[in-house]
């Protein structure tokens, strides 16, 4: 992480905090090896290239007969059966011309076929075969290399691996893979309010329930992750934690605190033992949302409100935690929508409205707002099923205008 000594208390907007958030940071260097079998949702750190054709051989799509085939040979020919190939134990000898070989999937053509009729359309007697239907050149085979040719590019570096690529890696014979290192992500969440589900709640307290979001967020990203629990309103409190997670972790995520309350202490804190490189976003929800540095963690002070703390995690710490993982860059998918009703909002934030998005009879998108679109309401997410974009210096739209939506 490069440090830069500037503390900036302007409302900045999302393209430019995204890249400076961006540019502040380098992808992880460190890199392992693990197996295929543990691979999932891990991110490659290099190209991966077949050492292998798949498949190896030849080999029959089919349970049936292999013989060989000039162009075509017409129906009712006869050939005198020679022998059988099964997957795994293959026939050596060279096939004779009128003969034949009796083949299961997946085993290799004998020397001398070329072709495989399916056995469904042969007539099959004691020590030969009539052939059903004209057979020819090529059918029913499986060509080596078919799938991957021999040096091919099977999986590119900063790709997050799927159960298919589980499946191609293993194809080609490897048995381990070379990965990013996760990133530790440590979560700090601050508040005198709060209290773990699963106590009794005193008068003035609320259960703790962003930690529970992030831990889900987090999950999708396949990070590791540390949680420091829930810290009072202290300064000295913050100090003590925010210090022992920056030993620890790649990224400090920290949540609520970051606004100018006088129960505020997170931005000062992080003024005294780090580096802030801007605390204010012109994003709704979220607005103050903090970025620097501790030691050598980044630090993302997210607010307490539970839907800016999602948000901002969504639009602000999954893009960072894509370059810290070495993953592509994230892409947004977009698309266009009519207002179903008109929309609220008012010039200077980019606005991310939670939506109830459904197609027309033509399959055309319509949008409205999902209720109330207050920073605390977090059933406004997760009743929703779209983000409604809606840019900084955008205003009211009516009923019938367009707009941009991002389905969940
Ligand atoms: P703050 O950013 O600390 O001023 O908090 C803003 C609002 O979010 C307050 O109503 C807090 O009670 C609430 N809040 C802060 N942190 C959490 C949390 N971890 N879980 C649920 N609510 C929170
Ligand atoms: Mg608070």
């Amino acid at each position: 992480m490069k440090n830069r000594d500037s503390s900036k208390p302007t409302l900045m907007p999302i393209d430019n905090a995204l890249s400076e958030m961006l540019q502040q940071c380098d992808a992880l260097l460190e890199r392992e090896s693990i197996s295929v079998l543990d691979a999932l949702d891990r991110i490659t750190a290099e190209a991966i290239f077949a050492k292998l054709q798949v498949p190896p051989k030849n080999n029959s799509a089919m349970d049936g007969f292999a013989f060989h085939v000039n162009q075509e040979l017409p129906a009712d020919t006869k050939l005198i059966i020679q022998g059988q190939a099964l997957a795994g134990n293959p026939f050596n000898e060279e096939v004779k011309a009128g003969h034949c070989v009796r083949i299961t999937t997946g085993a290799i053509l004998p020397p001398g076929t070329n072709t495989v009729m399916m056995q469904e359309n042969v007539q099959i007697n004691e020590n030969n075969i009539v052939l059903n239907q004209a057979s020819k050149a090529g059918n029913s085979v499986r060509l080596a290399g078919e799938d991957i040719q021999l040096g091919q590019q099977v999986i590119a570096a900063g790709e997050k691996l799927t159960p298919a690529h589980m499946a191609l890696l293993a194809s080609i014979g490897e048995p381990t893979v070379w990965v990013i290192r996760r990133p530790k992500v440590a979560i700090v969440v601050t508040g005198d309010e709060l209290v773990p589900p699963g106590k009794k709640l005193e008068n003035g307290q609320i259960y703790e329930s962003n930690r529970f979001a992030l831990q889900g967020l987090l999950q999708q990203l396949n990070v590791e992750i540390q949680h420091y629990g829930i810290v009072e309103d202290a300064p000295k409190k913050i100090v003590d934690v925010l210090l022992d997670a920056s030993e620890n972790a790649d990224l400090i995520l920290s949540c609520g605190g970051v606004s100018v309350g006088d129960a505020d202490y997170v931005k000062q804190v992080l003024a005294k033992i780090g580096q802030i490189n801007f605390w204010k976003v012109a994003i709704k929800p979220g607005k103050p949302f903090a970025f620097g540095t501790i030691n050598n963690a980044i630090f993302c002070g997210l607010p307490g409100n539970p839907v800016s703390s999602y948000v901002t995690f969504q639009k602000l710490v999954t893009p960072l935690l894509h370059k810290l993982m070495g993953r592509s860059p994230l892409e947004v998918h977009t698309i266009n929508a009519t207002c179903a009703e008109p929309i609220y909002k008012r010039a200077g934030r980019a606005d991310f409205q939670r939506g109830i998005a459904y197609q027309d009879e033509y399959g055309e998108y319509w949008v409205k707002p999902n209720g109330s679109q207050g920073s605390g309401i977090m059933s406004s997410i997760a009743n929703a099923n779209c983000y409604i974009l809606l840019e900084k210096e955008q205003t009211n739209l009516p009923k019938g205008a367009k707009t941009k939506i991002e389905l969940f």
